[in-house]
């Protein structure tokens, strides 16, 4: 069984503290060793991509740009290679909107961010002076990316940094390391040594990384209480942070939605990659008028979604990525069931091989529930019934994420309306999760802070200077 490698200052290296196996969440074959860093070896690759910086912020922006066009090309001629790598290690099938759809957006992202400008700006101008502000690279930045799409948050992650200028250490989440190790294997062979580099494994390594005095911008995507702690170690180095933090969407269905025409949007917007997705709707709010009509809609739809290994032709839902996660999915479900909600559809595990849970659809719940306060992170969603919309925009607002939202309904100018008074980053109309290279996404309240995508998310990787002459 193959054990993969890290890349350190251009060289393919083994972990030095040994390694660990990763098991396909499906069928639970095992997929090979992934290596195990010790602390030596992340101060070797924090020291690898500081050194490899200045050359890097010194070469012509259009050399830079066609660095990132040549990753670009790189991930185009992998893309069946490393799509495969994600079904086996995180589960979303080929198929749908799974590992073939990551990919395809991993390209993209890359080659929008090989397109963004960021021209210096006359920010003031008069008869005594004038003043530009310029952005520069911070130096090295760390990134910690997750399980649910490795790739994709891992290039989320890199390429804004490396077109900005800045050099990259990343950790892959331990759940899902080959895949991404793999892929900056692939990259990091275009590149000049040190400017890209990985550590991996679990328990200290990702803390060592937010600690080290020379990682100069950290960003992270995970878990809120995980995102604390990052904040904690920061302190030390001013380390400036970008946190991508848990949501617990909730999606408001208006009195004047039409179900058959949303149930499929419904659907994917709170099941894409099995519920594993930050911005995934979390919590359904469906007024009361077409409540039942709504829930057989998507019931329906739900029921006709074939799940299994997604390596097979017709797969579109996969496993939960993880036994943590399962456990967190079934224990929800089974709280739910003892507050005598509704189950739908679904509400057990699948026995047999692979963490497989059945798309679930609960009714009949409140807030305060579990499952309605807490982030499922899977494959089940809390339906509330709600009879007058500010009491909607009450519940969606009460809980401390802010990461997206949605409003679903037939008058745009009332949606846009209810969607103006809720706390979230980013609140879609008639469809959720709908995220775009060119435009900023982040969470406010307790989903973190920091923008990525477009010109914001680039300027998020740079630090601002003026440069003020007198005249
Ligand atoms: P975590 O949020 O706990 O993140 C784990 C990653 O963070 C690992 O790479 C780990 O590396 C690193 N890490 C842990 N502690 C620290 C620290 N103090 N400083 C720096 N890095 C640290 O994710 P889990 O995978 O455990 O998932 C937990 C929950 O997070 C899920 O149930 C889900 O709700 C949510 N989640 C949200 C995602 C999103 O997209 N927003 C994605 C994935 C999960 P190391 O162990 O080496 O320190």
């Amino acid at each position: 069984m193959q054990t993969f490698t890290l890349v350190i200052n251009g060289q393919s290296v083994a972990g030095d503290n040994g390694q660990f196996e990763i098991r396909n969440p499906a069928t639970e074959e095992s997929l090979g060793y992934a290596p195990i860093s010790s602390e030596a070896q992340v101060n070797a690759a924090v020291a690898a991509a500081k050194a490899a910086q200045p050359a890097w912020a010194a070469l012509p922006d259009a050399e830079r740009k066609s660095y990132i066009n040549k990753i670009a090309e790189v991930l185009t001629a992998n893309t069946a290679y490393l799509a495969e790598w994600i079904t086996r290690e995180q589960g979303k099938p080929l198929a749908g909107p799974g590992s073939m759809f990551e990919m395809q957006a991993c390209v993209g992202w890359t080659q929008v961010a090989g397109m963004l400008e960021l021209p210096p700006e006359v920010v003031f101008e008069d008869a005594t002076r004038r003043d530009e502000l310029h952005r520069k690279p911070i130096g090295v930045v760390g990134a910690i990316a997750p399980w649910n799409w490795p790739l994709m948050i891992a290039i989320w992650q890199i390429i804004p940094s490396l077109r900005a200028g800045n050099t990259v250490v990343l950790k892959p989440s331990e759940y899902t390391p080959i895949g991404t190790l793999e892929m900056i294997r692939l990259i990091a062979a275009v590149l000049p040594a040190g400017v890209l580099n990985t550590i991996s494994g679990a328990g200290k390594v990702g803390d060592t990384l937010v600690r080290h005095p020379d990682v100069k911008k950290l960003m992270f995507t995970g878990s809120t209480r995980t995102g604390k702690r990052i904040i904690e170690a920061s302190a030390d180095n001013l380390t400036r942070l970008t946190l991508e933090l848990g949501g617990n969407d909730a999606a408001i269905v208006l009195k004047d939605a039409k179900a058959a025409d949303i149930a499929e949007g419904l659907f994917w917007g709170s099941f894409i990659n099995m519920g594993q997705t930050c911005a995934c709707a979390k919590r359904l709010y469906v007024h009361a008028d077409i409540y039942e009509e709504v829930i057989a809609a998507l019931k329906a739809v739900a029921e006709k979604m074939p799940m299994g290994d997604g390596m097979q032709d017709g797969i579109v839902l996969g496993p939960v990525q993880n036994k943590m996660q399962f456990d967190i999915v079934c224990d929800l479900v089974e709280d739910a069931k003892k507050l005598g909600a509704r189950i739908v559809t679904g509400g057990n595990p699948v026995f047999g091989k692979g963490n497989f849970y059945p798309i679930t659809l609960v009714a009949d719940i409140k807030d305060g529930a579990r499952l309605v306060d807490e982030e499922q992170f899977g494959p089940v969603l809390p339906i509330i019934k709600y009879t007058n919309v500010d009491e909607a925009i009450r519940h969606a607002n009460r809980l401390q994420a802010g990461l997206g939202a949605s409003v679903w309904g037939s008058d745009i100018a009332q949606a846009q309306q209810v969607a103006q008074q809720i706390e979230a980053g980013t609140v879609w109309i008639n469809q959720h999760g709908a995220i775009h290279p060119m435009v900023p996404f982040g969470g406010i309240k307790g989903s973190g802070y920091g923008v990525e995508f477009g010109v914001e998310g680039l300027k998020a990787v740079t630090v601002p200077q003026v440069i003020s002459i007198k005249k």
